[in-house]
């Protein structure tokens, strides 16, 4: 396998880092040693991910502490210290418990990166009740879907959202009792309430609804990248892999300004942009605008960001842009960066070192997962193209499965297989909603399949090779797509690549990359022949694709994920199935 190494001994970092000793810690980590750091905090009172996040805090001396930051579109900032944190979310808490709202309903948001949805998503924890967030860019259609399937109780929103997509559902809604409307002065009719007013009413004391450390308090629905999004159900104990991978991952420090770009309709957004930073005392920046390259690096300019946690989409769009980011920006408060969502590509990891002055750390994890589980660390060094090594507390292998519902670990440096990881770490989802069948099916004993493929090298890295879904069979080998994009992506015309298996009578399947170009390059039947020559060369001509095709925009989920059954689809005539994550331009 072939990689190049990048060097991060930790003579680069500013602080100590949390993790010195990877293999060491790996050794004599324990999950119940969390219980020492969290748990402890309040003996006897259950667990509750809200109270580890905020009131841990606010009843400390951190209570003055900013711990969100928000940035409207306009560059106005707002701010909520702990303290200020635990009052609106006792507020909201009580707000819940006035309208009737208990232990277990379903609280779902449905807003942008507004100061409401966090407060919401907290207090609604406080409440013992679920939170359940939306991406507000879904239309009507993917928004009742979840909130039918999901038993939506309450529902916190916008005006201008509610009048755009709620008010033609709510007939089919019959189980919808309360619309909380963010920013209406006053009610506006049966069940529709202005949050502002109630808020204002409520009182800023709260005593948190007992909460045990399996009680259910996360409903995210996947990013449906593969088809029909499953509603995935996390407990409060997930709080403990919130906690530790971003202290060993992220590498948080009670000084750390840290900023994660996800939006919290996705599960990284509220794993890591609401609850993780929290749970460290730290500030967390939040950015309401969408992306664009100078305002995020203004935004790592002028808020000091020093852990930066994003998206591969993110990175292949930075590095599309004509700028110099470390001559036109002063990022010398950047100390870490981290990825996840998909594949990171071994350019995009190199491109960070050179243009940003740091390597991108990829790390692995999913929906079901709840928390980051293999990952790059601050101190170890890096293969790009590698996802790391399994968190300290996760059992990770590649295994195959046997006819006789057995497993068996394979594990052999350049062996592909099913990426396993070993039940009962506290994060990982306790259900599919309303598909006890589809989660029974995902386990065989206690390893967990993840429905990924991957390969572990001699020394414990792993490498993602693709999704069960997307492996292509040509000519007796089994190709992942992820290879044959990352190498198109080394050429110097290519700025992102999709690949898919199309049925071919004799190879099987027969390798076809969609090409969007970097800004300035035409598409031609001469750079067809030469991505493809180039594409042998790195790869062999077994595994190259034999059909290249431009295509300016690829079609990817609302989270920036890379569609590759719509590629097929499309390319094959069949049905598109389900599109309610699909990003429309
Ligand atoms: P669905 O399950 O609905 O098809 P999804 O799998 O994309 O959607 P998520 O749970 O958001 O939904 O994404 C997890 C998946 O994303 C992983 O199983 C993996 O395929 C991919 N992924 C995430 N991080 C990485 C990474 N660092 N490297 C490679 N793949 C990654
Ligand atoms: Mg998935």
């Amino acid at each position: 396998m072939e990689w190049r190494l990048i060097k991060k001994s930790g003579e680069n970092c500013l602080v100590e880092p949390n993790l010195p000793n990877y293999e060491e810690t790996r050794h004599t980590f324990s999950w119940s040693l969390v219980d020492d750091e969290l748990k402890g905090w309040k003996e006897g009172q259950g667990l509750n991910i809200a109270e580890i996040a905020i009131d841990r805090h606010a009843e400390s001396s951190r209570v003055h502490y900013v711990a969100l930051r928000f940035l409207a579109q306009d560059w106005t900032v707002k701010e909520f210290t702990y303290g200020e944190l635990k009052a609106q979310t006792n507020r909201f808490a009580n707000v819940l418990q006035k309208l009737g709202i208990v232990k277990g309903d379903r609280v779902f948001v449905l807003a942008g990166r507004i100061p409401s949805l966090y407060i919401a998503a907290l207090g609604t924890l406080k409440n013992a009740s679920v939170f359940c967030p939306l991406f507000s860019a879904f239309g009507p259609e993917p928004v009742y879907q979840r909130m039918d399937r999901g038993d939506a109780k309450v529902l916190v929103t916008t005006t201008l959202l509610y009048k755009q997509k709620i008010e033609q559902l709510r007939s089919r809604l019959p189980k919808l009792q309360h619309i909380l409307l963010t920013d209406a002065e006053a009610d506006m009719g049966e069940g529709i309430w202005s949050l502002p007013q109630l808020i204002a009413e409520a009182s800023d004391e709260f005593t948190t609804v007992s909460t045990d450390a399996e009680d259910m308090a996360l409903l995210h629905f996947t990013s449906g990248t593969t088809g029909m999004p499953k509603g995935a159900i996390h407990v409060h104990k997930a709080v403990y892999a919130h906690y530790i991978t971003a202290k060993y991952v992220l590498d948080l420090h009670p000084d750390d300004i840290f900023w994660c770009t996800a939006d919290p309709g996705w599960v990284t957004g509220t794993s890591y942009g609401i609850i993780a930073p929290l749970t460290h005392g730290v500030t967390s920046i939040i950015d309401e605008a969408e992306f664009d390259a100078d305002r995020w690096y203004r935004i790592l300019e002028t808020q000091k960001v020093n852990v930066w946690y994003t998206a591969p989409t993110a990175i292949r769009r930075l590095m599309r842009v004509d700028i110099e980011p470390r001559k036109q920006y002063d990022l010398s408060h950047l100390r870490l960066i981290h990825s996840v969502g998909e594949p990171l590509n071994p350019e995009a990891v190199v491109w960070g070192e050179e243009k940003l002055g740091l390597p991108i750390h990829d790390n692995w994890w999913q929906t079901e997962t709840g928390g980051i589980m293999i990952a790059n660390y601050a101190t170890m060094d890096i293969r790009p193209g590698s996802m790391g090594r399994p968190i300290p507390g996760i059992e990770a292998a590649i295994v195959r499965r046997h006819e006789d519902g057995t497993v068996e670990v394979i594990n052999k440096p350049g062996m592909d297989g099913d990426l396993a990881l070993k039940s009962g770490f506290p994060s990982m989802f306790r259900g599919y909603l309303h598909d006890e069948e589809r989660y029974r099916k995902c386990f065989v004993g206690d390893w967990y399949i993840t429905g990924d493929l991957a390969t572990r090298d001699e020394d414990g890295y792993f490498w993602f090779v693709g999704r069960e879904d997307d492996i292509i069979k040509t000519s007796g080998h089994m190709v992942g797509p992820f290879e044959v994009e990352s190498a198109l992506m080394e050429h110097p015309a290519v700025a992102e690549a999709g690949v898919i298996g199309k049925p071919n009578p004799m190879i099987g399947e027969l390798v076809k990359a969609f090409v969007s170009l970097k800004p300035g390059q035409q598409p031609s039947e001469a750079l067809k022949l030469e991505l493809i020559g180039f594409a042998r060369q790195k790869l062999g001509a077994a595994i190259a694709p034999k059909e290249i095709a431009f295509q300016d925009n690829l079609p990817k989920t609302r989270s920036g994920k890379i569609m590759r059954r719509l590629l097929k689809a499309r390319e094959l005539g069949l049905p598109e199935g389900d599109l309610s994550t699909l990003e429309t331009n």
